[in-house]
């Protein structure tokens, strides 16, 4: 698999991203807020460190919570676009369904499984973590 430079936006086109290199992590999140923050019933994820991460658009708007997390988004169209969390200090988690060719990034695992959805089924084959 290439992980050359990787291009994605949000819906509108305002947000624009490039990263570059391997990703730390692709994968699936089951987590609650997750779900809330995305309308999704499950949210997948590229993580990569920040200085591998360059925005080319418009910068998406923030919204910092108390538990020491952002999650950014589109503020024309309102994609969500990224996820940062204190405890994963220099990493940037992009919303998968951003990118523009997905057969690049695939996800390994998921996260999170005991909150899934039970009638969810999705990448079943793959590890997952509580
Ligand atoms: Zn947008
Ligand atoms: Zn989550």
């Amino acid at each position: 698999m290439s992980y050359s430079n990787l291009r994605g936006h949000c819906y509108c086109g305002a947000v624009k991203f490039e990263a570059s290199g391997q990703p730390v992590w692709v994968g699936h999140c089951h987590c609650e807020s997750c779900r809330r923050a995305s309308g999704s019933v499950m949210t997948s994820f590229a993580t990569y460190h920040l200085d591998k991460v360059k925005f080319t658009g418009t910068m998406p708007a923030r919204f910092p919570t108390d538990d020491g997390v952002v999650r950014s988004f589109c503020g024309h169209c309102g994609s969500p676009v990224a996820y940062e969390s204190s405890n994963k200090k220099n990493q940037i988690d992009l919303h998968l369904g951003l990118f523009d060719d997905l057969e690049q990034v695939k996800p390994q695992d998921h996260t999170y499984y005991a909150e899934k959805v039970s009638w969810l089924q999705a990448d079943e084959h793959l590890p997952k973590r509580t």
